[in-house]
């Protein structure tokens, strides 16, 4: 019987992700060295999970309030209004969901209507395009290119925007590049924006994987920008908290009450008890996440060096943890490069073309590995590139 049918034409058009197809491959490879995941190598903090487990103890076991639990929503408000500058009430502006995944997904559902169109300038996480797909909208690719610095500016923006135009994702530090962009460089996307009256989707997941004294800067503070941005982020990457299943998205009351409207009927609240270990993290975390973003810059230098010795071009990576070299001058596809470069020399790095066309001829290696790990995969890409010329 034609199973297939009964599903929802959408639903069956979404391709799998390519990451996921790539790890299945490496995971047949006994001994494989991965740059490939984009997860902390940090197990949560234990001063983290030791306020988890005291909540447990004291019988805070069942469901939360549907935006979370208000500690953490009032801890969020105070961390952003230091960190950006930008005031979010508790009350109505922030809503605790299940990762930065389920705000993205939420904050599309809750504001496309069918064919509106949103701007995902490549290259980009994986989740954005399926996401405005299964919400009914239509995906307009912005291909940026090395050259720009992989960076969006208001030219380009707004050549991009039509009278459908409903949001623009931004995502910076950006996971694939590494790439962030200053307030300055911010400030001038709103133009294009209030004047169009398009909203800012600002995945701010890596605000706190920061190097060389940056700050992090966030669009949803440039004048004006304040209600057309829709800020999500999340305790995954910063607190090193990927299984607890944290993160939060902050909005105008009116635009949030949407999205609250499908949180409360999809998910109810977050994990209760994944929430008092994010509050722990973002009110007394400090020192330990600085102890990790001072790791990841050791490694992301040691990267740095590495591939320009390789030989492999690069924007350097001031953000996030991952570094994104051009592989092009080898003549491979960046699919074939991964692929010959697992088999050969057992790295595993993703292809480029997984974060959108403009991601050809680049790989995504993530340095949220140990040291050890790093110099392998290091050691391992210079003999392949080299045994190539
Ligand atoms: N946004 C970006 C840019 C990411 O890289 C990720 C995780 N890879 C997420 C959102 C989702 O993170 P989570 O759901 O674990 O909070």
């Amino acid at each position: 019987m034609d199973m297939k049918k009964y599903l929802n034409r959408q639903v069956a058009a979404i391709q799998p992700s390519a990451i996921r197809k790539f790890f299945d491959l490496a995971a047949t490879i006994p001994d494989v060295v991965s740059l490939g995941i984009g997860e902390p190598d940090f197990a949560t903090p234990k001063q983290f999970c030791d306020a988890g487990y005291r909540s447990m103890l004291e019988g805070k076991t069942g469901y939360s309030p549907n935006p979370g639990i208000l500690e953490l929503r009032q801890a969020i408000s105070n961390y952003l209004a230091g960190l950006i500058g930008v005031e979010y009430d508790p009350y109505n502006q922030i809503v605790v969901t299940v990762g930065g995944s389920e705000a993205i997904d939420a904050t599309f559902r809750a504001i496309i209507e069918p064919g509106d169109e949103v701007i995902i300038p490549e290259p980009a996480f994986v989740s954005y395009a399926p996401c405005v797909e299964l919400a009914g909208g239509k995906v307009i690719h912005l291909p940026l290119t090395m050259q720009e610095g992989f960076k969006l500016s208001p030219e380009r923006l707004e050549a991009a925007i039509t009278p459908k135009t409903k949001a623009v994702v931004l995502n910076f530090p950006c996971n694939p590049t590494g790439v962030v962009m200053t307030q300055e460089e911010l400030n001038a996307l709103a133009a294009p924006l209030i004047k169009h009256e398009v909203l800012a989707i600002s995945d701010e997941i890596y605000a706190e994987l920061l190097y060389d004294g940056r700050k992090h800067a966030s669009i949803a503070a440039a004048p004006g920008m304040q209600d057309l941005t829709v800020l999500i982020s999340g305790f995954s990457k910063s607190l090193a908290m990927t299984g607890w299943r944290i993160g939060y998205v902050c909005a105008n009351p009116e635009l949030l009450n949407g999205i609250y409207k499908i949180h409360q009927f999809s998910i109810s609240c977050a994990s209760t008890t994944g929430q008092y270990v994010a509050l722990e993290g973002i009110a007394r975390g400090h020192a330990e996440v600085e102890r990790m973003v001072e790791e990841y810059d050791k490694r992301r230098q040691f990267i740095i060096r590495r591939f320009a010795e390789i030989g492999l071009p690069m924007c350097e990576p001031d953000g996030a943890f991952y570094a994104f070299p051009q592989i092009s001058g080898t003549g491979l596809s960046s699919g074939d490069f991964c692929e010959q470069l697992l088999k050969q020399e057992k790295v595993a790095c993703i292809h480029g073309s997984a974060f959108g066309d403009s991601g050809e001829g680049f790989i995504r290696c993530s340095y949220a590995t140990s040291m050890e790990n790093i110099a392998r995969a290091c050691d391992g890409i210079d003999r392949f590139v080299n045994g190539l010329k």
